[in-house]
């Protein structure tokens, strides 16, 4: 039986139709409609029918940044698009005929690499998106944690520093704002700033008056002291989010998705480091595994279309499930 999956960014809508095995059978991809998000209902509505032309389907999942109830059903709140107690699955049920879930688009990403990717031999993983922001997603004795309102493993907003940098969520010192691409482009820049081992970043900068991640990537393919440096800071900064998300979760593995993890290595060296530094009671505890994410851009949508099946096959009450 094939599922379907849709992720809707902020950029572009992916969609695809995918097999047991989390293969994806077919795809289809969309700029976002700006303006009304009645456009971005009708777009998941032909992407829907169009994936789902002459195949069985199972069910659809759709996955979008932002808090999604517990029952998979309402956006409460979207940081991308207009969305306010949005009853999207409602919404959407009114127009395709079809079993339809929303879910939060770590949590899909998660999943996805909790059954096909980095984490398809363990029970228990954390995950950690690294884009612009950083996304939370955890898995635990092979279920998806929600919390009891649907918003939990919102890891990005774990406090980290007491009165530390702002974030966009009102509070202050978020793993975030440590961890994040974003939070890489300032260190650079503070290197860039410093100057000596910052040097090559100040020169990438001068061209076009800005740095961008493109130029912070380069200069970390190319070996670049102050690149690295930079880097170096993100990932000890990640292994002590770890060391705080390890002592209550205890997973056996943490997964790093989104572009800046796509240095591999360079980045789990120094989480792995600073890990074990922070770690409560180092030495008596068994280590877990740091993995970078398999299915990179595919996650989302693999993920989503695997939790609507998830979903259909459901055939105990939800609150006993
Ligand atoms: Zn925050």
């Amino acid at each position: 039986m094939h599922a379907i999956g849709i992720d809707i960014g902020g950029t572009k809508i992916a969609g695809a139709l995918v097999d047991d095995d989390g293969v994806i059978v077919n795809e289809a991809r969309v700029a976002t409609p700006t303006g009304s998000t009645q456009l971005i209902e009708d777009t998941v509505v032909d992407m829907v029918t169009q994936l789902a032309s002459g195949r069985l389907v199972e069910g659809v999942g759709v996955a979008a940044a932002g808090f999604i109830d517990a029952a998979q059903s309402t956006v409460y709140y979207a940081p991308n698009i207009n969305w306010r107690n949005e009853p999207f699955q409602s919404r959407l049920s009114a127009r395709i005929d079809l079993p339809i879930i929303i879910e939060n688009d770590a949590n899909a990403a998660g999943w996805a690499e909790f059954r096909f990717g980095a984490g398809r031999l363990v029970s228990d993983m954390v995950m950690l998106t690294i884009g612009t922001g950083v996304g939370g997603a955890f898995v635990t004795e092979d279920r998806l944690f929600r919390g009891g309102f649907g918003a939990g493993a919102e890891l990005g907003h774990l406090r980290l520093i007491p009165d530390g940098l702002p974030c966009g969520c009102g509070q202050h010192g978020c793993l975030e704002q440590y961890a994040s691409g974003r939070a890489l482009l300032r260190m650079a820049n503070e290197f860039a700033d410093a100057g000596g081992i910052g040097q090559a970043l100040a020169e990438r900068r001068s061209i076009s008056g800005i740095l961008s991640g493109h130029d912070v990537a380069e200069l970390i393919g190319e070996g670049d002291g102050g690149a690295l440096a930079a880097l170096r800071q993100l990932g000890n900064w990640l292994g002590q989010g770890c060391a705080t998300l390890g002592a209550v979760l205890d997973p056996q593995l943490f997964v790093f998705g989104g572009g800046v993890a796509q240095v591999g290595e360079l980045l789990l060296e120094p989480i792995r480091h600073s890990y074990l530094e922070h770690l409560p009671a180092r030495g008596y505890h068994p280590e877990p595994e740091f993995r970078i994410a398999e299915l990179v851009n595919d996650a989302g949508v693999v993920g989503a279309a695997d939790l609507a099946r998830v979903s259909a096959r459901r055939t105990v009450p939800r609150n006993r499930a």
